[in-house]
């Protein structure tokens, strides 16, 4: 957020609209100079609008600084809309499923057909997979690009998929309907701005060590680039700790749901890295604000071709969307 500096109007008492501000959650560093007061509203403080700070008396004007991702900022509370699906901006939860990698014709098609019913409205599988040895499977490339959209269209549903590079970009955008730049890419600049170009909504991974801000300016590059939407996608941040794979940030999706206002989804699975404790971050990152998850499933995960430990089966993946609705009933109720 930009930095916000409030001036007071003079001839009122500085303290008395300190106070005011204090009062609604604000922390603000008085500044002084020439006779008149100003206060610098620190970035910890509670969000509150420019209207809503002009509104207290004795506030003279309210200044913001040139804003570092303003075409992100535009997004705020705006859903995105995929293929028909909306993300964010006060739509109910969308669910991404699928396996990590698309392994064969049959395997995503019996995979979507399963999802579908379970109540998933993206599937999701790798094509070209970012692996961490080049020794492991890589993806199928174009041929699971085929089979991911044939088994999709059966069902209705829309797809996601990772693009690695900008020469693979035009053929992943022809069978996809949200681009996915995977964690390891989020700040490969020229990737970004040739992703940009394909005109499509985007779904931008966290990088395993970007702060939110790296990620928001990542966003940007995406739009500045003529991408026509960003969709975050929060997956675990690396830490001290090797219990889980991933440590799940969700304070930045509290920040990013409720402060700036932006679609962020969640992927439990890259986050904890074990498919038992995948169900309780979902349900805990859809309590943050999430706008949605992002989920792998496979029903032979002994023998996925990668991520299976961290994969749901379609069973635990249908017992999840039940518990998710039953959450979503509650609370309604
Ligand atoms: C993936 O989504 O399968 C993946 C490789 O995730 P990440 O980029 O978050 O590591
Ligand atoms: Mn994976």
């Amino acid at each position: 957020m930009a930095t916000v500096v409030v001036s007071v109007r003079p001839g009122h008492d500085a303290a008395v609209v300190q106070a005011e501000l204090v009062a609604r959650g604000l922390w603000v560093e008085r500044l002084e100079a020439g006779g008149r007061v100003q206060f610098v509203v620190e970035p910890h403080s509670q969000a509150i609008s420019r209207e809503a700070l002009l509104g207290i008396a004795g506030v003279e004007a309210a200044f913001a600084g040139k804003p570092a991702h303003p075409r992100m900022d535009a997004q705020a509370g705006r859903a995105v809309v995929v293929a028909g699906v909306a993300v964010g901006g006060g739509a109910a939860p969308v669910v991404m499923a699928g396996p990590c990698s698309v392994e064969s014709e049959a395997h995503i098609a019996a995979a979507a057909a399963r999802l579908a019913a379970a109540g998933v409205q993206l599937l999701r599988g790798g094509a070209f997979k970012p692996r961490t040895s080049p020794y492991a499977f890589q993806g199928h490339g174009e041929r699971a690009l085929g089979w991911l959209r044939a088994a999709a269209d059966a069902h209705g549903l829309a797809v996601v998929t990772e693009v690695m590079s900008a020469e693979a970009g035009p053929l992943v955008a022809a069978h996809a309907d949200l681009l996915q730049i995977g964690s390891r890419n989020m700040q490969n600049y020229a990737l970004l701005a040739a992703v940009a170009r394909l005109g499509r909504p985007v779904l931008l991974k966290r990088g395993m060590s970007a702060t939110v801000e790296e990620w928001l300016l990542a966003g940007e590059y995406l739009l500045v680039g003529g991408a026509p939407a960003v969709i975050l996608c929060e997956r675990g941040v690396r830490s001290f700790d090797p219990s889980t794979r991933n440590v799940l940030d969700l304070g930045a999706v509290a920040l990013l749901a409720h402060v700036h206002r932006l679609p962020v989804v969640v992927d439990p699975s890259h986050a904890v890295g074990r498919r038992d404790l995948v169900p309780a971050l979902a349900r805990a990152a859809l309590a943050a604000g999430a706008a949605g998850l992002l989920v792998e499933t496979h029903d032979d995960a002994g023998h996925a071709l990668s991520d299976g430990p961290q994969a749901l089966t379609t069973h635990e993946m249908q017992a999840l969307m039940d518990g998710l609705s039953k959450d979503k009933e509650a609370h309604r109720g």
